[in-house]
């Protein structure tokens, strides 16, 4: 079985009403994804499906956790997520789930659909704009103090270096 199939929800047999769905998300799911931001992750999932005549409206929620790299001292950290939003999906002759359109479509003879993108693409979108290890209690920084020396050398290291180029122009200056 395709490990991705647990995130099909049949809704064929539905009554026109709200219907709840529970999910779990954890570190397998995302090598489904490969190259994202997000390298794992611990997180539940909530979705609230609402059946009309010819659409369906998936209300998702994620709450937990997620594994990025940390932009500051370049370890992975433990992010918090918590992030909600709606799907709207209407049918038409073939399936197109690209997201930036007010609406997915979903090829109109399928009687199941796969949220499992969706998920993926809300864990992305709950993420902060800066990716850095929170601070602990005390409100100190939570990086990696010894990698972050590491890079802060090597950081004045490259700064020392002279550019060839420019010697050669102070030799001509002269
Ligand atoms: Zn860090």
């Amino acid at each position: 079985m395709n490990y991705l199939s647990q995130y099909i929800v049949q809704f064929h047999g539905l009554d026109k009403n709200e219907h709840r769905f529970n999910f779990t998300v954890n570190d397998e799911f995302f090598e489904y994804f490969e190259d994202g931001i997000i390298k794992g992750g611990d997180f539940d999932v909530i979705m609230i499906l609402i059946k009309k005549t010819g659409s369906l409206h998936l209300n998702i929620s994620l709450k937990g956790s997620v594994q990025i790299v940390c932009d500051r001292c370049l370890e992975l950290y433990k992010q918090d997520i918590d992030f909600e939003d709606t799907v709207s999906v209407e049918f038409g002759d073939e399936t197109n789930f690209d997201t930036n359109s007010e609406c997915v479509i979903l090829d109109k003879n399928k009687s199941e659909i796969n949220i499992s993108q969706f998920i993926y693409e809300f864990a992305n979108f709950a993420l902060p704009l800066q990716h850095y290890h929170p601070d602990d209690e005390n409100g100190n920084s939570g990086c990696n103090v010894e990698m972050l020396e590491l890079l802060n050398k090597h950081l004045i290291k490259e700064e020392e270096k002279t550019d060839p180029r420019w010697d050669a122009l102070k030799e001509l200056k002269k």
